[in-house]
């Protein structure tokens, strides 16, 4: 179970406790307005040095929380606690300073009229800490740090590849030397060939720079290879938390269990294919009542489709499923599975 908000030593470095965050929407011809509820009821707590994969189908709601993270957006509800402190009652540019992102995109990221110098010293300009001279110096140590020659620093973004736009994208979310950093897809947008460098990149500067991650990713291949603790997301919620191990060799919730099929068949994509998921993604504005995995789930019950299932602790993280209220039935499944 998630830890309660608290100050103090163990306080984990950044915190969702109970988040939820709803957007009016138009829809339809006559654009009549409805809430969609894209985060809904979101627990989860981040420690000193883990890397968190969070994984999930495309608008399940992972970028939304990543926002509400990094402060950007307000939760509608609920509180996130950075260093054990919510997040509100500090200061922008303390919260910056602690925890940075990593998007996915470095074309539209990285301002294209700015040299790379200036696109990665903005954070230093913004601090006001040192003088030109001195913020080139830690610009271009961090330029070689991420392995970009500092030969680059006068250069525009137009004239780097991909791999070594997403290494300015990196640089520039390390200069201030935050604790956390959440990178949301960091190299979905990259040729296969580059990933890996970029990936690897991420592993040495956790280790070298002791940071921690929230790693959000439809890959779960990727998420395999770097996260220490997996949390599954499915229209707003986290259905399923534990370490990388035990989830990916057994998972828990029959929705995990769906999309780590889905990387097993002989064509994976190693994304998230719906094949093994039976009726299509449901509509975040008309969410199933009960348990909202319902339509799709092949271990469905009456009771699924009007009673919200409950957190049950697990290996030390925790399943949202009726079949983990009955262990024996739970455990007749997943031997069947
Ligand atoms: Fe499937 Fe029911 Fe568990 Fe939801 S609560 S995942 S519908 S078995």
């Amino acid at each position: 179970m998630t830890t309660a908000p608290g100050a103090g030593p163990e306080a984990p470095l950044l915190e969702a406790y109970g988040v939820s965050r709803t957007f009016r929407v138009s829809t339809g011809v006559l654009r009549s307005k409805r809430m969609l509820q894209a985060v809904d009821g979101v627990s989860l707590a981040i420690r000193r040095g883990e890397v968190v994969g969070l994984v999930g189908e495309s608008g399940c709601g992972k970028t939304t929380l990543a926002r509400i993270l990094l402060g950007l957006l307000p939760p509608t509800e609920g509180e996130i606690r950075l260093t054990g402190k919510a997040i509100s009652t500090l200061p922008r540019r303390t919260v910056a300073g602690l925890v940075q992102p990593v998007f996915q995109d470095p074309y539209s990221s990285l301002n294209p009229r700015k040299s790379i110098g200036s696109i990665i010293g903005l954070p230093l300009r913004v601090e006001g800490g040192g003088n030109a001279p001195k913020r080139r110096t830690q610009v271009e140590e961090m330029m070689e740090r991420v392995g970009l020659s500092r030969h680059l620093y006068d250069n525009y973004p137009s004239q780097l590849s991909g791999g070594q736009r997403q290494r300015v994208a990196i640089a520039r979310a390390l200069i201030n030397r935050p604790q956390v950093v959440i990178c949301d897809e960091p190299t979905s947008a990259l040729d296969v060939s580059v990933q890996s460098q970029i990936l690897n990149l991420l592993q040495e500067l956790r280790r070298d720079l002791g940071l921690t991650y929230l790693l959000i990713s439809h890959n779960l291949a990727v998420v395999d290879h770097m996260a220490t603790r997996v949390a599954v997301m499915y229209l707003g919620r986290i259905v399923e938390e534990a370490g990388t191990d035990a989830l990916f060799q057994a998972p828990k919730h029959p929705y995990t269990q769906a999309l780590l099929a889905s990387v097993l068949t002989p064509e994976p994509g190693l994304g998230v294919p719906d094949t093994h998921l039976g009726a299509a993604y449901p509509n975040p504005l008309d969410v199933p009542a009960g348990c909202r995995f319902h339509p799709r789930c092949v271990h469905v019950m009456e009771r699924c489709r009007s009673e919200s299932p409950q957190r049950c602790p697990e290996r030390g993280g925790f399943v949202e499923c009726h079949l983990y209220n009955n262990k024996e039935h739970a455990r007749s499944i997943v031997r069947a599975d």
